[in-house]
C-alpha cells in the first residue's frame, strides 16, 4: 500500500495552475486534439464533449465519429473539424495521431465488437496522455490486460460504477479510496472519480478532492462535457495532474454558476458548457 495525503481543490490552488493568454499567442500555441466520441444514437455525447473541448481554450479539435454523424457534427459545431469513419453507425478506426497533442475518447461511442477493436489498439498507440472515459473505460474494463497499455499519465473518468468495473467491488467508501489510490500508482495514471465530491489520485498516490458542483450536474451528458475540458486542457500543454485539477474545479463551478440562474432541475448538460467562460473568468 501507498503512503499518501490528501488535498483539498480551492480557488487559490487552482487560480496558481491556471495559464492566461498572451498578446503573441496563436492557435499553434493551443494544441490539436483529436476527439474520438459517438455512435449512431450517441451523436449528442460527441456534440457535448466537443463544445467543451472548444470553450476550454484549445487551438484546433478534430472529432473522429461515425458516417452518420458527419453532417450533424458540421452543422452544430463549425469550429470543430472532423474525420470520419469508414462504418456507418459505430468507430471502427481511427485517423493518425502524428499531428494531435492528445486524444479524448469514449463518449457515446458504445461497446460494439468493432468499435472495442478500434479502441484497444488506439490505446496502446498513443504516445501522450490521453482522456477515457465511458464506454472507452467500459472496453477497458472488459480487457484488464490493457490496464498496463495506457499512456503515462493518461486521465481516467469513471462514476462509481465505471469505477467498480473496472476494478472490482469494495466494501465502504475508504476501501475504494485505497484501491483507487492503489490503482493509479501502480499503473502510473491519474483517476478520477466521479460524483457529488469527486477524488483525483495521482500515480504518486495523492488524492485531490473537488469542492465544486452540485446534484444538478446529475443529469445526461455532464461527464462528456467533463472529458471535453479535460482534453482541451491536455492540448494546451498543461500537465496531466494540473489538467484534471483545473477541470474538475471549473467543470463543478460552471455547475454552481449555472444553478444559481437556473435552479437544479432546469440544469441539462449543455448549461455547463455555456457557463465555462463565467468559470475561467472567475480565475482572473
Ligand atoms: P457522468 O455520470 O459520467 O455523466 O458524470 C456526471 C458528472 O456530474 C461528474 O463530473 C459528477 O462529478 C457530476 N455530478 C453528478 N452528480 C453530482 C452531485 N450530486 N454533486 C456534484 N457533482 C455531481
Ligand atoms: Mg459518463
Amino acid at each position: 500500500k501507498v503512503e499518501t495525503d490528501n488535498y483539498y481543490i480551492d480557488r487559490e490552488m487552482v487560480a496558481g495552475l491556471f495559464r492566461k493568454r498572451e498578446k503573441f499567442d496563436h492557435k499553434g500555441t493551443f494544441g490539436h486534439a483529436l476527439l474520438v466520441a459517438g455512435s449512431y444514437g450517441k451523436v449528442g455525447a460527441a456534440i457535448l464533449s466537443a463544445r467543451a473541448a472548444l470553450r476550454s481554450g484549445l487551438g484546433l479539435l478534430t472529432i473522429h465519429a461515425p458516417r452518420c454523424a458527419y453532417e450533424i457534427l458540421q452543422i452544430s459545431i463549425p469550429e470543430a473539424m472532423v474525420s470520419i469513419d469508414r462504418h456507418r453507425h459505430y468507430i471502427s478506426e481511427w485517423p493518425q495521431l502524428d499531428s494531435y497533442d492528445t486524444v479524448g475518447i469514449g463518449p457515446g461511442i458504445g461497446q460494439g465488437q468493432m468499435t472495442k477493436e478500434a479502441i484497444l489498439p488506439l490505446i496502446e498507440s498513443a504516445e501522450m496522455p490521453i482522456v477515457l472515459d465511458a464506454d472507452g473505460l467500459n472496453i477497458l474494463s472488459k480487457n484488464p490486460d490493457y490496464f498496463g497499455k495506457l499512456p503515462a499519465n493518461s486521465i481516467l473518468t469513471p462514476h462509481p460504477k465505471e469505477f467498480e468495473r473496472l476494478f472490482g467491488p469494495t466494501e465502504n467508501n475508504f476501501e475504494r479510496n485505497q484501491l483507487q489510490r492503489d490503482m493509479a500508482a501502480r499503473y502510473g495514471i491519474i483517476i478520477v472519480l466521479k460524483g457529488a465530491h469527486t477524488c483525483i489520485a495521482l500515480p504518486d498516490g495523492n488524492c485531490y478532492f473537488n469542492s465544486t458542483g452540485n446534484p444538478g450536474m446529475a443529469t445526461g451528458g455532464s461527464g462528456d462535457v467533463l472529458t471535453g475540458i479535460l482534453t482541451g486542457l491536455l492540448a494546451q500543454q498543461y500537465s496531466a495532474q494540473s489538467a484534471a485539477i483545473l477541470g474538475v474545479y471549473l467543470h463543478g463551478l460552471a455547475g454552481d454558476m449555472a444553478v444559481k440562474k437556473l435552479e437544479s432541475h432546469a440544469l441539462v448538460s449543455g448549461d455547463l458548457i455555456k457557463f465555462l467562460g463565467k468559470a475561467f473568468l472567475s480565475l482572473h
